[in-house]
């Protein structure tokens, strides 16, 4: 379980995350919604302990984030990350792109970091790409092989900030459908985005996020169907 206790972020003099408290349990599905400066980035950030808090109490699985005992490369083993971009290796194909982590971080053997790479490949539908470079990909394809990249190191959290609004729309579905597939598998997951279809259809519950503070979270259906903050009124009659 990821639980978020209280937290306050600055950059600065700027206060970006104002009390966050948000609990994601085993298999559930937050999507996370809400204008661009709101604070949706720097709370995935924080949680993976890419960023420091000023306040509060972030834990995964029981452990503390920023206590300065947690190790945090066993941290982020258990939590995978996607973000709008990923750039690949470009003279690694595919295929050692995805074992390459195994292989560093978890020092498999290469055979078996090149099993695991080839069973995630196929898992998001690149099992056929296995040999190219990424730069034969299309820009939906090299999401995906984000995707199995993060889920090569079996995380039992996957984080998404974004992952397909640098898309041409033709390529956003083949990348949400895998992380549809994900999601009805299981899979704890964050989802930042800006496709309300995908989190309405997909989340559990939704979290919207105003200046750093969230000011609504519940079921899609309430969330989209009966907003009761008028910032969310409005953001949502904008991006509809
Ligand atoms: P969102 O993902 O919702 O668009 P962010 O979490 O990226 O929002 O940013 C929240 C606020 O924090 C913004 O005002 C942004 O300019 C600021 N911010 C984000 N990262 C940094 C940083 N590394 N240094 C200074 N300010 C930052
Ligand atoms: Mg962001």
């Amino acid at each position: 379980m990821i639980s978020v206790k209280n937290v306050r972020k600055s950059f600065g003099d700027v206060e970006v995350l104002k009390g966050i408290d948000l609990e994601v349990n085993q298999g559930e599905v937050l999507s996370v919604i809400g204008a661009s400066g709101s604070g949706k980035s720097t709370l995935l950030y924080c949680i993976n302990g890419l960023e420091p808090v000023q306040q509060g109490v972030i834990e995964v699985d029981g452990m503390s984030v920023h206590d300065k005992k947690t190790n945090l490369n066993h941290l982020r083993q258990k939590i995978g990350m996607v973000f709008q971009q990923w750039n690949a290796f470009p003279h690694l194909t595919t295929l050692e792109n995805v074992a390459l982590a195994p292989r560093k971080v978890k020092t498999l053997p290469k055979a078996e970091a090149e099993a695991l790479a080839e069973s995630q490949l196929k898992h998001v539908g690149l099992g056929d790409k296995m040999h190219l470079y990424p730069n034969a990909l299309s820009g939906g394809q090299q999401q995906r092989l984000a995707i199995a990249r993060a889920l090569a190191m079996e995380p039992n959290y996957m984080l998404f900030d974004e992952a397909t609004s640098a898309l041409d729309p033709e390529l956003v579905g083949e990348v949400l459908d895998t992380m549809r597939l994900l999601a009805e598998e299981g899979m704890t997951m964050i989802v930042v985005t800006h496709e309300m279809g995908f989190s309405r259809d997909v989340s559990d519950r939704v979290a919207f996020f105003h200046k750093g503070v969230i000011e609504e979270i519940g079921e899609p259906e309430q969330v989209f169907g009966q907003p009761s903050s008028e910032h969310l009124q409005k953001f949502l009659a904008k991006v509809r």
